[in-house]
């Protein structure tokens, strides 16, 4: 029995989710209910910068998922973080605001024939929600700036509140190294280096729950349960009108304990992610059919897509022992050190406290046969063996970098008809020539970098993956090695043209053959985007948005 009816039931309070709840709730007709797993975002690591690293692979924050051993990293499982409390992976990512590139988005257009999803068409759906710190009263915005950039949105852009003299050398090496500086990453041509732009306000970090829901969460149409997984997915068959097609008209779930279902009378809307989104679907039978059939889930649409697809950028972490640098290292491993950052941050709100994960950006070319940037850099003045262990006891900097359009393509698939089990997830990385390739050239790329006066005078030595490998065999195993996700999975879900028996929703991502029911998250990116994940996610949901209050 229903024991309540919404308009509309929005699934997963992460970064689509929460714009989502937000938007469709600014008309008071509208009774919206928003539903998320996780608890409230009442932890302190989420707000202070550095607490990122607390909150990956925290049960408080964090699915906890591993990925299947993997080929590619030489049978390595790596950890998944996925956010799991209010604002999602907003509230545990690294807070780096880059949109991507404009063929990212006119290779949708074309991946879905709908020119909506064009970068001039995109464009406006970022501005929408913006808030960037150079057009505020005294910024330093160029004449163009507001051409590509808004102001008194929701979503907070600032500068980063830090200098590292080590990276701006790195920086100065790039340049001499051919990487033109640029001031601004998100005008569609990403080229260039400088440092990142971070959702942060005044030194805290800035997420989805914080922009879109707080002040939302006070309207009387607006619901929101939190601490509340959601099961399945309600289906039916529509009547005659409906063609006898599936419909969506609920949600089951798991509340206080007890297990209740939610109507929902015009739509519910999957912003559960590219990991959560896939597994609802298949667990709800709709998805491919061998694979429901082999877990006894009835298959009520059979959509070979769901869960196929998976997308992710694979960051190879290089490490440089340096000498007479500043580097977080060193001053993270002294007492006087620690008590300076810990004063530093108390009083002025920045500083490594301050830090997103990672500070420097530089996008270009891995080797002259590609006519646009195709790996992305995060530079830190730190290193580490691997994410949560200790940083280590000599100066390093870490230069991560990633293939920005992998061509290998993974998949999430159902272990269980149960929705506790987690799924199997399985990037498969460097699984094509072309990664491999890639991953090769990038590694070169770095070293011609740390060769140039401006970082020579550091004297590097690279002590991942190590001068001693130079082939481009020797290259491609130890990316392998040392290559780690960088948290972007998308395409679980993917977006395309109706005679496309891949694509799970169509170009205004109502799922293919099922009335009723939206999938708006990172999931339904077609191809991933040449930067990074969280704000392309935003734009989508803006977009869903007015197509859904438009009744499109
Ligand atoms: C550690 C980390 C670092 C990152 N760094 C950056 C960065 O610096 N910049 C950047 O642009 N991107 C970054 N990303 C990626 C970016 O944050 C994501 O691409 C983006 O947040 C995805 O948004 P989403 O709405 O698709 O999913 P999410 O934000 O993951 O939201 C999904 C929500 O659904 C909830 N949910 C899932 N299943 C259920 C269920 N069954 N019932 C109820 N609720 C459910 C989840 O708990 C979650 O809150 C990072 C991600 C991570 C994890």
């Amino acid at each position: 029995m229903a024991e309540q009816e919404f308009d509309y039931i929005v699934v997963g309070a992460g970064t689509a989710g929460c714009l989502l709840a937000n938007r469709l709730s600014a008309d008071p007709a509208n009774r919206v209910l928003l539903i998320e797993a996780g608890g409230r975002d009442n932890y302190h690591w989420i707000h202070i910068p550095v607490g990122y690293l607390y909150c990956i692979n925290n049960p408080r924050t964090d699915w906890c998922f591993r990925t299947e051993a993997d080929p590619g990293l030489n049978g390595r499982s790596l950890i998944y973080p996925r956010g799991k409390t209010l604002g999602g992976c907003s509230s545990i990512n690294g807070m780096l605001y880059i949109r991507g590139q404009s063929r990212d988005y006119d290779g949708w257009a074309e991946a879905t024939g709908d020119d909506a999803w064009r970068w001039e068409n995109c464009l406006p759906d970022f501005m929408k929600h913006e808030d960037h710190h150079r057009l505020d009263a005294g910024g330093d915005a160029d004449a163009a700036h507001r051409d590509y950039h808004g102001h008194g949105g929701e979503w907070r852009v600032e500068k980063q509140r830090l200098k590292w003299q080590v990276l701006d050398d790195f920086a100065t090496a790039a340049v001499e190294a051919g990487i033109p500086r640029t001031r601004d990453f998100n005008r569609g041509d990403n080229e260039g280096v400088d440092y990142f732009e971070v959702n942060q306000r005044s030194g805290w970090r800035w997420n989805t729950s914080k922009a879109f829901l707080r002040g939302a969460e006070k309207r009387d149409n607006l619901t929101l349960w939190h601490s509340t997984q959601v099961l399945g997915l309600e289906l039916g068959r529509g009547g005659e009108a409906g063609g006898g097609q599936p419909r969506c008209t609920g949600v089951r779930v798991e509340r206080g304990g007890k297990a209740i279902t939610v109507q929902a009378g015009r739509e519910v809307i999957l912003s559960a992610g590219a990991i959560g989104s896939p597994q609802l679907l298949q667990l709800s039978g709709i998805g491919p059919g061998d694979l429901l059939r082999e877990h006894d889930i009835p298959v009520v649409h059979d959509l070979p897509g769901v869960g196929e697809n998976l997308q992710d950028h694979l960051q190879i972490r290089s490490v440089y022992r340096v000498k007479g640098a500043r580097t977080l290292n060193t001053m993270a491993n002294s007492l006087v050190g620690k008590a300076g950052i810990g004063l530093e941050y108390l009083l002025k709100r920045s500083g490594p406290m301050s830090m997103a994960p990672s500070q420097l950006c530089a996008f270009t070319r891995s080797s002259d046969e590609y006519a646009h940037p195709n790996i992305e850099y995060h530079v830190q003045p730190l290193s580490l063996e691997a994410f949560g262990q200790p940083l280590h006891d000599f100066p390093a900097i870490t230069a991560s970098v990633c293939n920005l359009n992998p061509t290998s393509r993974g998949t999430v698939r159902i272990k269980s008809a149960d929705p506790r089990q987690a799924p199997a997830i399985a990037p498969n990385y460097l699984s094509t020539p072309e990664d491999r390739k890639v991953a090769a050239d990038s590694l070169r790329v770095t070293r011609r970098i740390a060769e140039q006066p401006a970082f020579a005078r550091y004297s590097p030595e690279e002590v991942k993956p190590g001068l001693e490998y130079q082939s481009d065999d020797d290259l491609a195993r130890l990316a392998g090695d040392i290559g780690t996700t960088i948290f972007h999975p998308v395409g679980t879900t993917r977006m395309g043209r109706d005679d496309d028996p891949m694509a799970v929703v169509d170009a205004r991502l109502r799922v293919r053959g099922v009335a009723g029911l939206r999938v708006v998250d990172a999931g339904v990116m077609p191809t991933i985007t040449s930067g990074n994940t969280n704000s392309p996610t935003l734009m989508i949901a803006e977009k869903a948005a007015g197509w859904i209050l438009g009744g499109a």
